[in-house]
């Protein structure tokens, strides 16, 4: 999903691994199924029906027991007018808020702040904390991280290099804080037979 590196499936274990789905992803690049893979395998798969006022994400996850469920659930596509002309697509999530990413658990798809109500139990690590500071402006640049370099369509030019250099600001404090976590288990776990040397 272009968003699934080491780090970040790494990092997304803490609240429950969620495969996740920016409105970028359904309405600019056209596509309706998408699909994600660990070690080139394919490990899930989703349909969407996209129709000009709503879209149908239809999938089936299967636990560790092995049971199946399947999601079969319309979520509402909302529009406001740009600044500029044009207008902004949003998801309109179950609890009402305009949202640009839901995420695809194995019971409902629903928007961050749906969620982090369900694991409030779970305390954000700090590394949590900046890459959900890194996601904030990556969702107001389209949310697709191959494609932070490409102003939108409708944005101002020197809005969209505000956001550029945040986004690139947060990105450099995301990927310091996950160096820092992996030299701590380095130093926690030294390659084996390099003690001695
Ligand atoms: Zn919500």
């Amino acid at each position: 999903m272009g968003r699934g590196t080491y780090i970040r499936a790494n990092r997304k274990r803490n609240t429950g691994d969620f495969r996740s789905l920016s409105i970028y992803d359904l309405t600019q690049t056209g596509q309706s199924s998408f699909s994600w893979s660990r070690g080139g395998t394919v490990i899930a798969q989703i349909s969407i029906f996209v129709a000009p006022e709503s879209c149908v994400f239809g999938y089936t996850t299967t636990d560790r027991l092995g049971n199946k469920r399947v999601v079969d659930q319309t979520i509402f596509i909302d529009r406001t007018p740009c600044h500029y002309g044009g207008q902004r697509k949003w998801f309109l999530c179950r609890c009402g808020r305009r949202v640009t990413r839901l995420f695809l658990t194995s019971a409902v798809v629903a928007c961050r702040h749906c969620l982090n109500l369900n694991y409030s139990s779970q305390i954000e690590s700090p590394l949590d904390n900046l890459w959900r500071r890194r996601d904030k402006v990556l969702d107001k640049l389209g949310g697709d991280v191959n494609r932070t370099h490409i102003k939108p369509k409708h944005m101002q030019s020197r809005t969209w290099a505000r956001l550029h250099y945040e986004y690139n600001h947060a990105m450099i404090q995301a990927l310091g804080g996950a160096i820092q976590e992996i030299e701590k288990a380095q130093r926690l776990w030294p390659a084996p037979g390099r003690r001695s040397s």
